[in-house]
C-alpha cells in the first residue's frame, strides 16, 4: 500500500496553473528526489502534501486516510507529515532543546517532561545531543537545520518532505545535514525531498522525480533518469545533449 498517494492533482494560483494533474504513489520506506528548474512547482506538491496549500483538484491520500481541504484536516496532516525546509525558522530567543520541544507542548499537548526527553532524545539522532541549551546564534548553519530536522522528528512524523534543505548553506556545512538526512533513509524513514544535490539523489533516492511545467515529466530510480535521460527537458536540466 502508498503511504502516499497523490491522484491528478491541481493546483492554481489566479489563472496560473502551476500543479496539472500530478500523480505519485509513494510506498513506505521510499526515498523520493524531486528535482527541476525552478517554477516548475516542486515546493507546491511538497506544501500540498503536508496541507500548507488547499489542492484544487484530485486527491492526497496520506497512510490511506484522505486528505480534505477544511482546517480540522489539514491541522491532522500537518501533525502526521513533518516538513523542513530551507530557511531554519528557529526561534532565537529559544535554546536548541526549546524549540525542539515547542511544537510537541504547544501543538500536541505532550507534557513538558515527556516533551524534554523527546528533544534530548532527537537532538542525539541528530548529533547535537551537546548543544540542548545552545541558542541559534551559538550554531552553524549546518547546526541549526539539524536542529530542525530534530524538531520535525519529534513529532514521529510518518513521512518527511524536505524542500532544499542545504540551499541556504555554506557549501563545507551540506554534507552534515545530508548525513543525517542518510541516515534517516537508512532507518526506513519516508522521504520526499526537492534537491539540487544530484550526486546525493543518486546515491540516496530509490525514485527520482523530474517535474517540468507542473507535470511529472519523467520518473525512475535514479541510474535511470540520470544515466538515460528519456525526454530533451530532462536532458537539458542535466546538461546533457546540448
Ligand atoms: P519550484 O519549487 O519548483 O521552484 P514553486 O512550487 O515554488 O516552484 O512555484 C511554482 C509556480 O507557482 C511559480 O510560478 C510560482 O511563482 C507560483 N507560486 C508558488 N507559490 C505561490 C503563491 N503562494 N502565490 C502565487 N503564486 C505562487
Ligand atoms: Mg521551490
Amino acid at each position: 500500500m502508498s503511504l502516499i498517494a497523490v491522484t491528478e492533482v491541481k493546483k492554481r494560483f489566479g489563472s496560473n496553473e502551476v500543479l496539472k494533474g500530478i500523480n505519485l504513489d509513494v510506498a513506505p520506506g521510499e526515498v523520493i528526489a524531486i528535482i527541476g528548474k525552478s517554477g516548475s512547482g516542486k515546493s507546491t506538491l511538497l506544501r500540498c502534501i503536508n496541507g500548507l496549500e488547499s489542492i484544487d483538484g484530485g486527491s492526497i491520500l496520506v497512510a490511506g486516510a484522505q486528505l480534505l481541504p477544511d482546517e480540522t484536516h489539514l491541522k491532522a496532516l500537518r501533525l502526521k507529515v513533518g516538513m523542513i525546509f530551507q530557511q531554519f525558522n528557529l526561534f532565537p530567543h529559544l535554546t536548541a532543546g526549546r524549540n525542539v520541544m515547542l511544537s510537541q507542548t504547544v501543538v500536541k499537548k505532550v507534557p513538558k517532561a515527556e516533551a524534554e526527553a523527546m528533544a534530548r532524545r532527537q537532538l542525539e539522532r541528530v548529533g547535537l545531543g551537546h548543544k540542548f541549551d545552545a541558542y541559534p546564534d551559538e550554531l552553524s548553519g549546518g547546526q541549526q537545520q539539524r536542529v530542525a530536522i530534530a524538531r520535525a522528528l519529534a513529532m514521529q512524523p510518518i513521512a518527511l518532505l524536505c524542500d532544499e534543505i542545504t540551499s541556504a548553506l555554506d557549501p563545507e556545512l551540506v554534507a552534515e545535514v545530508l548525513a543525517v538526512v542518510r541516515e534517516l533513509a537508512a532507518e526506513g524513514m519516508t522521504l520526499m525531498m526537492v534537491t539540487h544535490e544530484m550526486k546525493f539523489a543518486r546515491e540516496v533516492a530509490s525514485r527520482v522525480v523530474f517535474m517540468h511545467e507542473g507535470r511529472v515529466h519523467e520518473i525512475g530510480p535514479p541510474e535511470e533518469l540520470f544515466g538515460n535521460p528519456k525526454t530533451p527537458e530532462l536532458q537539458r536540466f542535466l546538461g546533457h545533449g546540448q
